[in-house]
C-alpha cells in the first residue's frame, strides 16, 4: 500500500510511514471481524428416536438423546474447530424436544427434533474452508435421511 500522506510505497503491516512518519490508521488496514453461525442437526419426523416420560424426566430425555449423538456432534465440532468455536452449551441443553401426549395405551413421550449450537468464527475467509471439510461428513449423514446437518446464519 501507499502512505496516505506522502503516497510513497510502504509495507502492508506498517503502523507508520518510514518516509514522512505519518501514522497509518487501523481502519486503513483490512480488519477481519468475527462472525456468528449456528450448527444445526435436524431430525425429520419419526427419525428423532423416542423416550417415554413414564421412565424419566425431560432432563433425562435430553441426556439420553445427547448421549447417542454426542460422538457425532463432537466430530463435527472438532472438524470446524480451527475456524469456529462453540459459544452455546455443548451438552444435553442443546437438544430440542417435541412432545407427544400419550393415549389410552401409551404414556407421554418425547422425540428429539434438533440439536442447535451457536458458533463464533470468521466467516469471511474461513467459512468456505469449514464448509468444504464438512460437506463430506454431511453428505454421508444426509444421504441416510436420518438427519440434516447445516451451518446456518
Ligand atoms: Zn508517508
Amino acid at each position: 500500500m501507499n502512505c496516505p500522506s506522502c503516497k510513497k510505497p510502504i509495507s502492508e503491516d506498517a503502523s507508520f510511514c518510514q518516509y514522512c512518519g505519518a501514522s497509518i490508521k487501523a481502519q486503513e488496514k483490512p480488519v477481519e471481524e468475527f462472525g456468528f453461525k449456528t450448527f444445526v442437526i435436524w431430525f425429520p419426523p419419526g427419525k428423532g428416536g423416542s423416550y417415554s416420560l413414564k421412565d424419566g424426566t425431560e432432563f433425562a430425555a435430553r441426556a439420553f438423546f445427547w448421549g447417542v449423538t454426542q460422538e457425532f456432534v463432537h466430530k463435527i465440532l472438532a472438524t470446524i474447530a480451527p475456524m469456529f468455536v462453540p459459544i452455546s452449551e455443548v451438552g444435553p441443553g442443546a437438544v430440542k424436544l417435541r412432545y407427544h401426549s400419550g393415549g389410552i395405551f401409551s404414556d407421554e413421550w418425547v422425540e428429539k427434533t434438533e440439536i442447535r449450537i451457536a458458533l463464533k468464527g470468521s466467516p469471511q475467509s474461513r467459512l468456505n474452508e469449514a464448509q468444504k471439510r464438512l460437506n463430506e461428513i454431511f453428505r454421508e449423514m444426509n444421504k441416510k435421511g436420518e438427519m440434516i446437518c447445516e451451518i446456518t446464519d
